[in-house]
């Protein structure tokens, strides 16, 4: 029998969850993203890289190679293309795997597009295979295949496209097929960043943002953000509240303490259904070994959010 959790329902606690972005968010995190390489803290490596692609594509004016950014949700994916766009002076689409069902979706996109233009793919390890089809000779040399009519009649029509530059996320590597992995000039992973990082990215956030904070407190919310830029600028704007609401908001180490402490986030940076899946692990398993799903349901939660979120 699967052992009852003690915890009953666990509730989805989503500070901490470096996947969810509401739309909501997506305007406040809209106006936080660095536009230039130079202020996009940390990722060094990375931004050595790509300051070189940028500056020889703009030597020998051309269009910048396709770019594949890896890496886990929240770390800056999507501020990067948006950089690249601005970096050249040009416009940046947005779009994602999932959202491009049919073939014609991406061609729309396509025949849209300017010279030397950023497509940005979300997710693009979930492309359906009729997608990924017409993106190959789009990307190697831009030509469009479009399909025009159906069945014995369908015959098909051959564009040619400006050139363009693809950048595709991916929160796993794994996923993304050879032949389509093989079309990009530059694969990058994005790491975790230190908490000194994110503590440089909360303090100029809290700038933008306007609200006053000591190098403690950005220190305070840095070490509980799991690594991950956007859950620190959405730690802080809970703070922020906290200390609007109970002080004259300013943030100090003791108010970001006691602001997180109340949305229950811990010192570690630990939420609600962490704590519940360490106590698991550790009590009711006692030190494991355990199956995900067994581990899951203990929890109240799906196997597939305890994989891509809580481990
Ligand atoms: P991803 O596309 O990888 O999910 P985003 O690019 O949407 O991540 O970044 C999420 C948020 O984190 C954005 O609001 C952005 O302002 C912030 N952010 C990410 N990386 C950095 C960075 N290196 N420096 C400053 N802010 C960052």
């Amino acid at each position: 029998a699967m052992p009852s959790s003690c915890w009953g329902h666990a509730v989805r606690d989503e500070f901490l969850d470096p996947g969810v972005a509401s739309d909501a968010e997506e305007l406040v995190e809209a106006g936080l993203r660095p536009r230039a390489l130079a202020e996009f803290v940390g990722q060094r490596e990375l931004k050595e890289h790509l300051a070189i692609v940028l500056e020889a594509a703009r030597r020998r004016g051309q269009s910048v190679d396709h770019l594949l950014f890896a890496g886990p949700p929240g770390l800056g994916k999507t501020t990067l293309a948006g950089i690249v766009a601005t970096e050249m002076g040009v416009h940046l689409h947005i779009t994602s795997g999932p959202a491009l069902e049919r073939a014609g979706d991406l061609a729309a996109i396509l025949t849209k597009l300017e010279e030397g233009d950023v497509l940005f793919i979300d997710e693009i390890h979930r492309l359906s295979r009729a997608v990924e089809e017409i993106l190959y000779p789009a990307m190697e040399d831009f030509q469009l295949d479009i399909v025009v009519g159906k069945g014995p009649a369908a015959s098909s029509i051959r564009l040619t496209m400006p050139p363009f530059t693809l950048v595709g996320a991916t929160t796993r590597t794994g996923m993304i097929t050879g032949p389509l992995r093989d079309r990009f000039g530059l694969v990058a992973r994005l790491d975790y960043y230190d908490a000194d990082e994110l503590q440089q990215i909360v303090t100029r956030a809290a700038g933008i943002l306007g609200v006053s904070i000591d190098t403690d407190g950005a220190w305070q919310i840095a070490r509980r953000s799991r690594g991950t830029p956007r859950i620190a600028n959405r730690l802080l704007r809970r703070v922020r509240d906290f200390a609007e609401v109970r002080f004259d908001g300013a943030i100090t180490a003791e108010i970001a303490h006691d602001g997180l402490a109340l949305f229950g986030v811990d010192d570690l940076g630990l939420d609600k259904v962490d704590r519940a899946l360490l106590n698991a692990l550790c009590q009711q398993f006692r030190g494991g070994p355990v199956g995900l799903s067994t581990l899951a349901i203990s929890v109240g939660e799906q196997p597939d959010t305890v994989e891509d979120v809580y481990e």
